[in-house]
């Protein structure tokens, strides 16, 4: 009988649709960015992506986002850093010296109390 083949081909003949859906001619959907240096970056994303609402800039790296009238200010971790790093630095050779003075106390005292120190 040919009532299997017939419904074989039924789920063939569906193929079509579904080919059609995966075409190359996918939606694209372009944003502009804008970086505070005004640079405008435009990435194509997929139609169904979720759009980020930060975007580096492809022309200086700085971060940019949707609305032009009011860019994303430059980080400043940078500056932050540098001081954070000095005053780490600065603190740790106070600590340093304290500990260095301690030491040298300790030893002194044990020098005192008669024991010999190699
Ligand atoms: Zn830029």
């Amino acid at each position: 009988m040919a009532g299997g083949s017939a419904i074989r081909g039924s789920r063939v003949g569906a193929g079509p649709m579904g080919e059609a859906e995966r075409g190359d001619s996918a939606p694209r959907l372009y944003v502009s960015f804008f970086c505070s240096n005004g640079h405008e970056t435009r990435p194509a994303f997929a139609a169904e992506a979720v759009v980020p609402e930060v975007w580096d800039c492809m022309r200086c790296g700085l971060p940019a986002n949707l609305d032009s009238e009011n860019p994303p200010p430059p980080p400043k971790i940078t500056p932050y850093k540098t001081h954070l790093a000095y005053v780490k630095e600065r603190r740790s050779d106070e600590e340093a010296e304290a500990i260095l003075a301690e030491a040298l106390a300790g030893l002194r005292a044990r020098r005192a109390a008669g024991e010999v120190i190699y």
